[in-house]
C-alpha cells in the first residue's frame, strides 16, 4: 500500500464520519422540530406550565410532587437531580408540549443515574437524547 492510497482512505473515512455525525445531528434536530408542529403549545402561564408538567409526569407514572418547575432566563431548558428532587428548568414556557415530554423522560430514565456524578456525555449525546426525543416526538419509549 502506498502512503498516497493510506492518505485517501483516510481523507475518506474522515469524511464518511463527518457526514454520519452532521446526519446524527440533523435528524435529531429534524425529530424535535417536528414536535413543535405535532404538539403546539397553548401555555400562557406559569401555573398552566405547572400543571401540564404534573399530567405528562402522570402518564409516565412519575410523582409530580417531587418535581420542581423553574422558568428562569438565564437558564437552558433542561432537568437534573439533586438532593433527591428533580429540578426542570424552562428558559420561557414552551412552545410545544413535546419540549416537556422530552425532558421528563429523563426524569424517568437518565437522572437517578447521573444524580451525584459527572454527566457521561458520550451516554447522554447518543442514547439519553435520541430516546427522550423519541418520546417527546413520537410517544415512543424504549
Ligand atoms: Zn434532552
Amino acid at each position: 500500500m502506498e502512503k498516497f492510497e493510506i492518505l485517501n482512505y483516510m481523507v475518506g473515512g474522515f469524511f464518511l464520519l463527518s457526514f454520519s455525525f452532521v446526519s446524527y445531528f440533523i435528524g435529531l434536530n429534524a425529530c424535535q422540530y417536528l414536535g413543535r408542529i405535532l404538539y403546539p403549545s397553548r401555555i400562557v402561564s406559569y401555573r398552566e406550565l405547572e400543571d401540564i408538567v404534573a399530567f405528562e409526569a402522570l402518564k409516565l407514572g412519575i410523582n409530580p410532587k417531587n418535581i420542581d418547575v423553574k422558568l428562569n432566563e438565564n437558564e437552558i431548558t433542561g432537568v437534573k437531580k439533586t438532593k433527591g428532587r428533580y429540578d426542570m428548568s424552562f428558559r420561557n414556557i414552551p412552545k410545544d408540549i413535546s419540549v416537556i415530554r422530552h425532558e421528563l423522560y429523563h426524569v424517568l430514565k437518565d437522572c437517578d443515574k447521573f444524580e451525584d456524578r459527572k454527566i457521561d456525555y458520550l451516554y447522554f449525546l447518543f442514547i439519553a437524547e435520541p430516546r427522550a426525543t423519541l418520546y417527546g416526538t413520537f410517544g415512543i419509549k424504549i
